[in-house]
């Protein structure tokens, strides 16, 4: 008998779908070239992109595609930034961060940790040669006790302008069967969605609000790090203009938010991403810093038209480009909460634009 995924795409629906209506639905929503890139293809499922016009990082002005459903969204990160102006890298790491996970005696594995570091590099090369061509590949690998009899392995690979979830996966793979042959017992290898070595930190001063306004900006910032409720409604709203632009450019979204949240915890206290200031000559700034590993090829960006279109508009041409061009959306749009909140609240605008997306006349 034929197994579900393996039937084709009119089969599959004729034994899911009995109403004809509902089948019509699917069907005219379909992309049948998307049908490669999930099992059991069913239908495609669409999210306006709109446009940031004006984002400036490090001298450089970008239109920015944000995939949003939310009404007030793309909105509020034009009028955000307005207010900011250039924004800056401060600095910027690449390396992704993979984990070959074992248990056992600490001296047996320090063994061979300590007696294998060339042939380490060899393995990794010989397992994803296309990637050191382009200059990539394992930069570093380290030994770290996590617990008693728990330790990692930790792979930081140059993945170039891939996401890297794949190449750093295929190179940990393969060291893992070597650490299994040399008797270590080997749980999980793996990347991690924690990066700390692919950081991106921006800052950027505003320009055109009041002292009181931007006062009261600063102490909202400083309830998201004294506060965990506070913290995580302030990350949202950051991940509303940072997360639209990752989704836009066909980029893994939640392996972004992963790292991020788990970032905003990394002292064991969760706390906003962004850090709002006045500084000593009385000006508002802003500052972030995340772990961020997108691509700008690679991955599912192959597949989808819309994503490789809005890379194009967005005309980023590396992925520490993209990562700033992702933190920079969302510290815009970060800002235009906090003022909105200390200002006129946040539901004028919101329900604003909530009703002309419900088609309401009385908005
Ligand atoms: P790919 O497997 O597509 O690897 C990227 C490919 O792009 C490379 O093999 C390389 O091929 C090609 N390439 C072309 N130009 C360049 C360049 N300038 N720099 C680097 N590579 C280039 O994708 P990724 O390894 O990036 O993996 C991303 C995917 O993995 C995402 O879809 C993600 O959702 C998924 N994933 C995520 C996980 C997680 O986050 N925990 C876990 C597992 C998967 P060549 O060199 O041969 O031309």
């Amino acid at each position: 008998m034929t197994k579900f995924y393996e039937k084709n795409y009119q089969e599959r629906l004729a034994e899911i779908v009995s109403d004809p209506s509902l089948a019509k639905s699917f069907q005219e929503q379909a992309v049948f070239e998307h049908e490669k890139l999930i099992e059991n293809y069913l239908t495609d499922f669409s999210l306006p992109v709109g446009v940031l016009y004006r984002l400036q990082v490090d001298g450089k002005k970008y239109v920015v595609p944000m995939a949003t459903e939310e009404a007030s969204v793309v909105a509020a990160a034009n009028n955000g930034s307005k207010y900011l102006g250039n924004i800056q890298t401060v600095y910027q790491t690449h390396s992704r961060f993979g984990q070959i996970l074992v248990v056992g005696d600490f001296d047996q594995i320090n063994t061979v940790y300590q007696a294998n570091q060339k042939r380490f590099k060899e393995i990794a090369d010989s397992a994803y040669p296309s990637i050191v061509k382009r200059n990539g590949g394992l930069q570093q690998i380290h030994f770290r006790q996590l617990d008693g009899n728990h330790f990692s392995f930790d792979l930081l690979i140059d993945t170039k302008d891939a996401m890297g979830a794949n190449i750093v996966n295929t190179i940990l793979e393969s060291l893992a069967d070597f650490l299994r042959a040399r008797n270590i017992s080997v749980i999980a290898a793996i990347i991690s969605n924690l990066p700390t070595t692919s950081m991106t930190e921006l800052k950027a001063t505003v320009s055109g609000i009041d002292q009181s306004t931007a006062k009261k900006i600063a102490d909202l910032s400083h309830f998201g790090l004294i506060d965990l409720h506070r913290a995580a409604t302030d990350n949202k709203g950051f991940l509303n203009g940072a997360s639209s632009v990752v989704l836009a450019t066909g980029n893994d979204w939640r392996a972004f938010e992963a790292g991020a949240h788990a970032y905003a915890a990394v002292d064991g206290n969760y706390k906003s991403f962004t850090s709002w200031k006045i500084n000593s000559k009385n000006q508002l700034t802003a500052s972030v810093k995340l772990p961020v590993s997108l691509g700008i090829v690679g991955g599912t960006i192959n597949g989808l038209k819309s994503a490789q279109a809005a890379l194009r508009l967005l005309d980023v041409k590396t992925s520490g480009e993209l990562a700033k061009v992702v933190l920079a959306t969302g510290l815009v749009q970060n800002f235009a909460a906090l003022k909105a909140l200390v200002s006129e609240g946040i539901q004028k605008g919101h329900m604003k634009m909530q009703h002309r997306a419900e088609g309401d006349a009385h908005a």
